[in-house]
């Protein structure tokens, strides 16, 4: 089987992992400090917190930025269920918002329509699959709205010279082994703002206040820490991080190659925007449907994925909405054929070009 994806560890991210085992600091040693210096350079944000995971990151960013109960929060209606959980856990109301067919990302122009109609308190945008947001449309298209980024799967990737998180108030990533880079499960939050950063601080850590010489507890927090062992991986993936990412950028160049001509769209790179290809997604032909795609792969030994979810149709949020197919319809093409391709820095052409044949014959 031509697998999704497999994470790039090597002979240092096992030595990493063995050595801060062995040095019996666990959590909140110096390997967590050290991941997070390292990821404030890659994103040009001034503070960074490390946590457990990508929805730990979006869920302490609302807590910490005072979004709650009351608040409207716009989501893209084509994500990962995460987006727009955490807007509904922390007492806020998500608003669906439909996507470009062309990005997969948040439709300026339907936010504006959407705001128009009620205005959001906080524009939440997802980078889709590793490619940021048209972050200057969708700021005109709620003007005074809050920006939090779920830049879960974009870390490296930039628009206009500007890094995936150093856009919004917030900026969330997620480190779970279907992103570019991996300790595991784990997520960070960047911000330029140091108030927003202490209280991020205090509530990844039971409300303790980050910066007293005694202990003292300032706040309800929760436990999202990050191990010290998953640090020290974080920081040997992220040395490695330029050749992880050139090496999707070489895989996606003969992808699309091999693609180019052919039934399927190869996914666009907007003018300006330098990804980081967190997956590689093709649009299927009219009338064909990733249900039927992702089986019929992988009976020929190709491990082919869709896309994401379309939110406002699953169960809970269906029940919620009254949403019903024709409501979004970029959201409607994109879940019925966006396919998500194998793609890993180590992926051969040999393997591709197995993969290409192997989709051309299926469709
Ligand atoms: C992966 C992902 C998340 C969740 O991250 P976890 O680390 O798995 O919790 C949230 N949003 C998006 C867009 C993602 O791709």
């Amino acid at each position: 089987m031509i697998r999704l994806t497999t994470p790039l560890i090597e002979e240092d991210d096992l030595e990493a992992v063995r050595d801060a085992l062995a040095s019996g600091y666990l959590v909140q040693g110096r390997h967590v400090a050290c991941l997070e210096a390292g990821l404030a350079t890659w994103t040009a944000s001034e503070h960074v917190v490390v946590v457990s995971s990508g929805t730990a990151a979006l869920h302490l960013a609302l807590l910490g930025l005072g979004i709650g109960r009351g608040s409207r929060v716009a989501v893209p209606a084509y994500s990962f269920l995460a987006t727009a959980n955490v807007v509904e856990l922390v007492g806020a109301e998500p608003v669906f918002v439909d996507v470009e067919t062309e990005t997969f990302a948040m439709d300026p122009a339907a936010l504006a329509r959407a705001h128009a109609a009620a205005p959001v308190d906080v524009v939440m945008p997802v980078h889709p699959f590793g490619h940021v947001a048209d972050m200057a449309g969708l700021a005109a298209a709620a003007p005074g709205a809050v920006v939090v980024e779920d830049a879960a799967a974009a870390l490296g990737a930039r628009r206009g010279g500007v890094p995936a998180g150093a856009f919004g108030a917030a900026g969330c990533f997620s480190f779970h082994p279907r992103k570019a880079l991996t300790t595991g499960e784990g997520g960070a939050i960047t911000t330029a703002d140091p108030d927003l950063a202490r209280r991020l601080r205090a509530l990844r850590n039971h409300g303790l206040d980050p910066d007293a010489a005694a202990p003292d507890f300032v706040m309800a927090g929760l436990n999202y820490r990050m191990t010290d062992v998953q640090a020290a991986l974080g920081t040997t993936q992220l040395a490695k991080f330029g050749r992880i990412v050139d090496g999707r950028r070489a895989a996606v160049a003969r992808y699309d190659r091999l693609l180019a001509g052919t039934a399927v769209r190869t996914p666009p790179t907007a003018p300006g925007s330098e990804p980081v290809w967190q997956s590689y997604l093709v649009l299927l032909p009219e009338g064909r449907h990733v249900a039927d795609l992702v089986p019929a792969l992988r009976a020929k030994g190709v491990e082919a994925q869709i896309g994401t979810y379309h939110m406002p149709l699953t169960s809970h949020f269906r029940a919620r909405t009254g949403t019903r197919p024709g409501d979004f319809p970029g959201t409607d093409l994109v879940a019925a054929r966006a396919l998500a391709l194998p793609l890993s820095p180590t992926i051969t052409a040999a393997e591709q070009e197995e993969v290409a044949a192997r989709l051309l014959e299926a469709l």
